[in-house]
């Protein structure tokens, strides 16, 4: 299809043109069903089978042991800020946070409201440009679970650890990272994430939850965010995004078809080497993050000035280039690589790359 640009934004982002291709085709039509997904009953045994599906095949892609449970919930990750205490704190008064990046600072933040906040390590000294080290971390033994979030979306860094917390819950905010790679599910206690980054649509926050962690709620937690009720209707408390559900499960069974987290581990490090080549052999652009730090997901950079970083994303755009812009908390360029993102898409934004810097040295 000629008519695609290519989408380097952080979020929501490029969706696989095959999953997008399957819902153009049964847009009107599910499965021969004649009606559309968004018009099904949540209840009814149709939509059952696209959630059933996705559940099934999410579990599959991660290896999802028994003892964790899938929720699907609305309100994006930014919600989950407020239900992880709520959900989690049971009769413990304090949770460690560990602040590498803006949405963990917001994490940690909304967390104030509802309990007594650690902060365990933190990257803000260096304005983000690095993950604390795993042997400076003191999780508290005490503490209801350790929050951490494993690619920091704004700043370009990801963690190449997994805290050590213990016996204590560990809880990962993956927004911009699930099913880039394989994750030792076991070893936490929530993963949760909005899906509009790297597996879906906006609209759906995916969770996969230790079931050993329910029935913890607050009393004051709203219906909506309560996890024990979400996991006893099966994520159909009330009515489900159905839309971006299926859309979910759709890019679900794409991953499968393509190889699975294997895969997707190994064409995210092809992809962000080429960009991160291209940098380091440049004296015009800059990376953003410290070399250890680097995330695969989320390249931040920027050209020698703060003009030229806006030629650059206007000139990029007029090509079909877009949304290069970097969050307006860190500046600069950013170029979003997710599972979406091609080969074809990386190598044309490392050719623009070059050409920018000839024409711009
Ligand atoms: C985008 C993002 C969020 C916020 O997600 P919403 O779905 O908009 O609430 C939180 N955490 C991370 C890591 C993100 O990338």
């Amino acid at each position: 299809m000629t008519d695609r640009v290519f989408n380097y934004c952080a979020g929501p982002s490029t969706l696989p043109l095959p999953v997008l291709e399957k819902a153009k085709a049964e847009l009107l039509s599910w499965r021969g069903e004649g009606l559309s997904v968004m018009e099904m009953n949540h209840r009814g045994p149709l939509f059952s089978q696209i959630l059933a599906e996705a559940k099934a095949d999410f579990a599959k892609l991660l290896s999802i042991p028994d003892t964790h449970t899938i929720l699907f919930m609305q309100g994006g990750a930014t919600a989950q800020f407020a239900a992880v205490p709520m959900n989690l704190l049971g009769d413990k008064g304090k949770a460690d946070y560990i602040v590498s990046g803006n949405f963990s600072k917001i994490a940690a933040a909304e967390a104030e409201k509802y309990c007594k906040v650690n902060i365990i390590a933190s990257s803000a000294d260096r304005d983000f440009t690095y993950i604390p080290k795993a042997e400076d971390l003191r999780p508290d033994p005490d503490a209801a679970y350790v929050h951490y979030c494993s690619n920091n979306t704004v700043f370009g860094t990801a963690f190449s650890y997994i805290p050590e917390s213990g016996d204590v819950p560990l809880v990962a905010d993956m927004s911009s990272e699930i099913l880039s790679k394989p994750v030792p599910v076991s070893r936490y206690g929530l993963i949760y994430g909005g899906a509009q980054k790297n597996i879906g649509p906006a609209g759906v926050t995916f969770l996969i939850l230790d079931k050993s962690l329910l029935g913890k709620a607050m009393d004051i937690t709203p219906t909506q965010l309560n996890y024990t009720l979400t996991e006893e209707k099966d994520s159909l408390w009330n009515t489900p995004p159905t839309f971006s559900i299926y859309m979910l499960g759709l890019t679900l069974k794409w991953l499968i078809a393509e190889g699975g987290v294997e895969e997707m581990a190994k064409r995210k490090k092809e992809r962000s080497r080429v960009i991160y080549d291209l940098i380091d052999n440049s004296s015009f652009y800059t990376p953003r993050a410290e070399v250890s730090a680097r995330s695969d997901m989320n390249i931040c950079f920027k050209t020698p000035s703060a003009e030229l970083d806006q030629l650059f994303i206007k000139t990029a755009r007029a090509k079909g280039l877009f949304n290069l812009h970097g969050h307006k908390v860190a500046g600069g360029l950013r170029a979003s690589l997710y599972n979406a993102m091609t080969m074809e898409g990386t190598y044309a934004l490392a050719e623009f790359m070059k050409e920018f810097e000839r024409e711009n040295v």
